[in-house]
């Protein structure tokens, strides 16, 4: 089989599910316990927070571990759900939903920018819509659809001449894009582990030790008072050891997958395949969003996975009715191709021969 739907999620690394069935084994103790037992796990938890602080260039204390990307969304913008808040149009789900609930049960109004036809965000006009009243901006730093990456730098600087709290969610980012937080200027950051060959469930929140973050969860002194409930300890060390094989790796698995993605791209043109790449130039290195000229992207989808390929579209399918993704609308892909769309995203497991695979049995889909 083939996968290549590594924006979904990524199959776990063999040390990181070793170590995690290990720590699950021997050390089952509460890391709470004040007794020997919970001693190494105590010390365990706290170097995989100095470890995924080291790699994103924080400090431990504002490493803050979640379930996983959506909480980390949830709690970041909920926290300062005041008055205005502004996003983007191409955020993903957990982050425009939050928004919702903002504007529907906190009495906030939020502001959704557009993008332009690449999907990107522009600084200028986040200037323009920044309010009095606006209290937190949150753009993505890399698109999970089209994998656009967002000018992160400027954005934030733009947030801060405002004195505007800014967060990003970088979960598909992390581990593809070199990230430094205080270089970057940025207050919060979601991160999810299931997407850099980590286990999934898991995740954190990077947030500045300036800001005074609101208890998501209330209960025992967990995580800094601020989320209560016994760690996923197991979990917590497998993502930090993944994180920090996989930013250790960075260059090379990044040139693996973009010559991937290079590859499957010329082998279509060579076979005479009419479709569009979307996200322009500034894309995360291993991910394409292919557009097909009046075909629909759930029938390719469907076709490839007979062939045991599997990716993913760039519309939902739902009820036998093509919904166009909320990315696609705001990027406005000619109406001709919008339907046709699918998502092929490489990983550190794909190699040059998938990428021409794919691109084969796309060609033979078409032409049928
Ligand atoms: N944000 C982005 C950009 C994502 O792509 C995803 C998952 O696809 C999430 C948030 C949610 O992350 P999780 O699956 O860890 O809840």
């Amino acid at each position: 089989m083939i996968y290549a739907d590594n924006a979904a999620t990524t199959q776990i690394d063999d040390d990181a599910l070793n170590l995690m069935i290990e720590l699950q084994k021997t050390f089952f103790a509460n890391p709470s316990s004040s007794y020997k037992l919970s001693r190494p796990i105590k010390k365990i938890l706290n170097e995989s927070r100095e470890k995924i602080a080291a790699c994103i260039n924080a400090e431990p204390q504002e490493i803050f571990f979640t379930s996983g990307g959506t909480e980390s969304n949830n709690w970041a913008i909920k926290s300062f759900a005041e008055k205005n808040i502004i996003t983007s149009a191409i955020e993903h789900k957990s982050v425009i939903n939050s928004c919702l609930y903002a504007q529907n049960y906190l009495h906030c109004t939020a502001t959704f920018l557009p993008v332009d036809n690449f999907g990107t965000v522009n600084p200028d006009y986040l200037q323009e819509n920044i309010l009095p009243q606006t209290k937190i901006i949150s753009v993505m730093f890399a698109n999970n659809e089209v994998g656009t990456i967002q000018p992160i730098k400027k954005l934030a600087e733009v947030a801060q001449s405002h004195g505007k709290i800014f967060h990003t969610d970088a979960v598909q980012a992390v581990c593809h894009i070199p990230i430094d937080v205080k270089d970057l200027g940025v207050d919060m950051l979601s991160a999810s582990a299931h997407k850099f060959n980590a286990p999934k469930g898991i995740g954190f929140l990077y947030v500045s030790k300036n800001l005074n973050l609101i208890p998501f969860h209330d209960g025992g002194g967990q995580e800094f008072s601020k989320r209560a409930g016994t760690e996923n300890f197991p979990a917590i060390a497998a993502m930090a050891l993944a994180l920090e094989k996989n930013c250790a790796n960075m260059k090379s698995y990044s040139e693996k997958v973009s010559t991937c993605a290079k590859i499957l791209i010329e082998r279509l043109k060579e076979n005479n395949i009419d479709f569009i790449l979307n996200g322009g130039e500034n894309r995360l290195p291993g991910h394409l969003s292919l557009s097909f000229k009046n075909f629909d992207g759930e029938t390719i989808l469907h076709r490839l996975d007979l062939k045991n390929i599997y990716v993913s579209t760039g519309s939902a399918c739902n009820a036998g009715q093509i919904k166009i993704s909320h990315v696609l609308k705001a990027m406005n892909i000619p109406v001709d191709y919008v339907k046709g769309t699918i998502r092929v995203t490489f990983g550190r497991n794909n190699t040059i021969d998938d990428a021409e695979k794919i691109a084969d049995a796309i060609t033979k889909i078409l032409n049928k």
